[in-house]
């Protein structure tokens, strides 16, 4: 925008330009040359210092500094040639025309010798004097500019050459062929190579074998600009012939490396050369092993260096994904020692923790390469052994590991006997969640315990936690209810078409008081197990039929609300006065309310379970069946009750993209309609998803697409603007 002129440093300034009139010495014994000399200069607007003879041309050049010296040759008191070899042995930087009467070629290749700029020969030309002049300055200006500027490059190559050997980075730079052409000093004390020792190396020479092929085409990177490689991890390797890798840290460096392609940039933009590439590689060894020791402790108990809980929940999740792919069953063992806490009490801590080292290194001799034994604390161990036969598999392996600990332990002079207690699940037989796997091997592991120890128990469907620790939970959750700490949030269910808020799932939370919001997964199990979840089921209701009301009072557009059961609930005698007390102290309309059970509970006891909900439904209270595809599916049972709602389980929804997902999709969507159903699609998260569901012709979805569970002041507001809910999001 403006036209301010361009600021030009001052070295730019006194090198380009001389503002000052230039000074010169004009050296003649004669005095009327001397005269007229000095006029035919100063004419030119130059600053003339005259000196009648040598000597005073050496008084004048010792004062002053002069841009040229016009000097005679043969003068009385001191020759030309004398000062000459004045100026050059002081290396005054003063070019000398040497201006004389003495034209033989001799005289003229003596002074040029003698380090003259130039000879003129007397009587002069005018002119011709000035034009020579004028030559002699020009040249020597150049000459100045260029070395001003060669010390300059020198003086910022060293700069850079001090940066870049300085650098806390390996800098370097290939050929086109991949050979070093350059490494910086750092390379001695991450690698261990002297930088002469790589030059002409190919750099393969200092990758860690592993990961070649990751470095291949990002440590030679040809590319630049935003394409090329930046903080891409590898692992280089230091120099084998180095003596002591200990004090480098080991044998291999982790680095951060950003390279780049060079191009010759003299070629023409159309075809540019390639010409190596340039790289810069930061160590981050030690934040890689800090990262792992964390990563290390995070996963494995220190004591034993065995997996922890964590790990083997991870393990276990791998295995039963695996297990679904290979059909193969699994089992899980909880293993607890007897008495443990004896040997503890009465020989110490010490001991006690050598004993666990002892009980570990044993039961790892029992196993197999690929199970896996963790320590999930104090006595407490697990096994998973990722592939069964069959059931007798554990049984062999369980004694074969009762017998090893029966052998008698020698731990700090004393002779220590241990026996231990299993308890062991199979899976998909028994379940295939990580938890409740867990869970039941434990409980049948104090199920072992309390038949006599040492022994192993499977884990038998009916078999319950021991009493002390399911009052704890029970305790815990009934203060819950009391303390008023649980909530309900509310995921609406929209219009595929409309994008209206059809309805809401409540769905519940548990505000804990040290662990903070927990999600039903958190809870519920153990809540079912122990019975609590009928009292907190209740709740629920009740809960959920107050907001309703609430809702109605309002003045808010009356909206369906849904209620997961449990399989405690439904089962409960009172489950059908329940639900309708919970109605009718809000005097609601039944219809706005809807029970969400799944297919597998409503089979479990089909004949009561009819009953029952042919009771509720005569009330007007709606049914959804939760969960649709991942139980029995059969409409011909499920003709037998009154269903108002389908809702298809997220699995099938999450996973449309695949063909046979969309058939099975397609196929129940069809069903549900042909039954005249409400068909709720659930987990629905992505654009594509909704939109294929639409073209099928499902009512309504669910899913973080449109929101996920929200708290009631949400839910509220949402309401609020009801009918127009998430019209711009469907348009859009
Ligand atoms: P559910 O009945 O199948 O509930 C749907 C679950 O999917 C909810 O998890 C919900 O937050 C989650 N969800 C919703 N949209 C999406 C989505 O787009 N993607 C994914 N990945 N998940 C989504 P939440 O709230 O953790 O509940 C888990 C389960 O706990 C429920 O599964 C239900 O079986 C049970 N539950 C929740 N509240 C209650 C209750 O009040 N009583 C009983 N008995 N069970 C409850
Ligand atoms: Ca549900
Ligand atoms: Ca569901």
């Amino acid at each position: 925008m403006s036209d301010a002129p361009i600021a030009l440093s001052p070295q730019n300034r006194t090198v380009s330009s001389f503002p000052m009139r230039q000074r010169l010495l004009v050296v003649d014994d004669e005095p009327l040359i001397l005269e007229g000399l000095t006029r035919l200069l100063a004419a030119r607007d130059y600053e003339v210092v005259a000196a009648n003879g040598g000597c005073e041309a050496l008084i004048a050049i010792g004062k002053q500094q002069f841009d040229a010296i016009l000097l005679d040759l043969g003068m009385p008191d001191l020759d030309g040639n004398e000062v000459l070899r004045f100026v050059a042995d002081r290396a005054v930087d003063t070019p000398v025309i040497v201006v004389s009467g003495d034209s033989t070629i001799d005289a003229a290749i003596r002074a040029l010798r003698g380090g003259a700029a130039d000879f003129v020969r007397k009587p002069y030309e005018p002119e011709e004097l000035l034009r020579r002049i004028e030559n002699t300055l020009t040249r020597r200006r150049l000459e100045k500019e260029n070395n001003h500027i060669l010390l300059r490059l020198q003086q910022s190559e060293k700069w850079h050459r001090f940066l870049v050997n300085s650098s806390p980075d390996f800098i370097y730079t290939l050929d086109c062929d991949g050979r070093f052409t350059f490494v910086n000093d750092r390379v001695e004390s991450l690698l261990g190579y002297r930088n002469e020792e790589l030059l002409g190396q190919h750099y393969s020479l200092v990758i860690h074998e592993d990961d070649i092929a990751n470095a291949e085409h990002v440590f030679n990177e040809r590319r630049a600009g935003d394409r090329s490689a930046r903080n891409i991890e590898i692992r280089l390797k230091c120099n084998p012939g180095m003596r002591r890798p200990r004090l480098m840290n080991g044998r291999c460096k982790s680095v951060e490396l950003t390279a780049t392609g060079m191009y010759d940039e003299e070629a023409s933009p159309f075809e540019q050369r390639f010409i190596g590439s340039y790289g810069v590689a930061k160590d981050v060894t030690e934040r890689k092993q800090a990262e792992e020791t964390v990563h290390y402790q995070a996963y494995h108990d220190l004591l034993t260096g065995l997996p922890n809980r964590a790990l083997f929940r991870d393990h276990l999740g791998l295995m039963l994904a695996q297990t679904k792919r290979t059909q193969k069953p699994l089992a899980v063992l909880s293993l607890d020692l007897d008495h443990f806490k004896v040997i503890n009490d009465s020989l110490g801590h010490t001991i006690g923790d050598e004993m666990l080292l002892a009980v570990g290194a044993r039961l790892r001799q029992c196993l197999r390469e690929g199970d896996t034994l963790a320590r999930l604390g104090g006595d407490e161990f697990a096994v998973l052994l990722p592939t069964l036969v069959s059931r007798s598999d554990v049984d062999h392996i369980c004694c074969k590991i009762i017998q090893a600990l029966s052998k008698p332990m020698y731990v700090k002079g004393h002779e220590i006997y241990i026996t231990v207690s299993i308890g062991a699940c199979v899976a998909p037989e028994d379940g295939d969640m990580i938890d409740s796997l867990i869970r039941q091997a434990e409980i049948a592991m104090y199920q072992a315990k309390s038949q006599g120890r040492s022994r192993l128990q499977f884990w038998e469907s009916g078999m319950q936690a021991p009493y002390s620790e399911r009052m704890q939970v029970e305790a815990d959750l009934r203060r819950a209810l009391a303390r008023n700490e649980f909530v309900l949030f509310y995921q609406p269910q929209v219009d595929t078409i409309t994008g209206e808020v059809r309805g809401f799932e409540a769905l519940l939370r548990w505000w804990h008081p040290q662990r903070g919001l927990l999600a039903p997964a958190d809870f519920i199990p153990v809540a079912e197990e122990s019975g609590v979840i009928v009292p907190i089921g209740d709740w629920v209701l009740r809960q959920a039929c107050a907001q309703a009301a609430e809702w109605r009072h309002a003045g808010l557009p009356p909206v369906r609300l849904s209620v997961n059961i449990s399989a405690r609930q439904l089962e409960s005698a009172d489950f059908v006065d329940s639900v309708m007390r919970a109605v009718q102290v809000d005097s609601l309309d039944g219809n706005l309310l809807e029970l969400e059970i799944t297919e597998t509970l409503l089979m479990r006891d089909f004949e009561a379970n009819a009953i029952k909900l042919g009771r509720l439904s005569a009330a007007g209270i709606r049914l959804a069946i939760d969960d649709f595809g991942t139980g029995y599916s059969s409409f011909k049972y499920l003709s037998r009750f009154p269903i108002h709602t389908l809702k298809i389980d997220q699995s099938f929804v999450q996973e449309l993209d695949r063909e046979e997902n969309m058939s099975i999709v397609n196929a129940m969507i069809a069903m549900g309609r042909g039954m005249n159903l409400n068909v709720v699609a659930e987990g629905v998260e992505t654009e594509s998803q909704r939109a294929r569901l639409q073209q099928m012709q499902c009512h309504e979805v669910q899913g973080y697409y449109y929101s996920p569970p929200l708290p009631y002041q949400e839910a509220t507001a949402l309401l609020g603007r009801h009918t127009r809910g998430f019209n711009q999001r469907v348009a859009g």
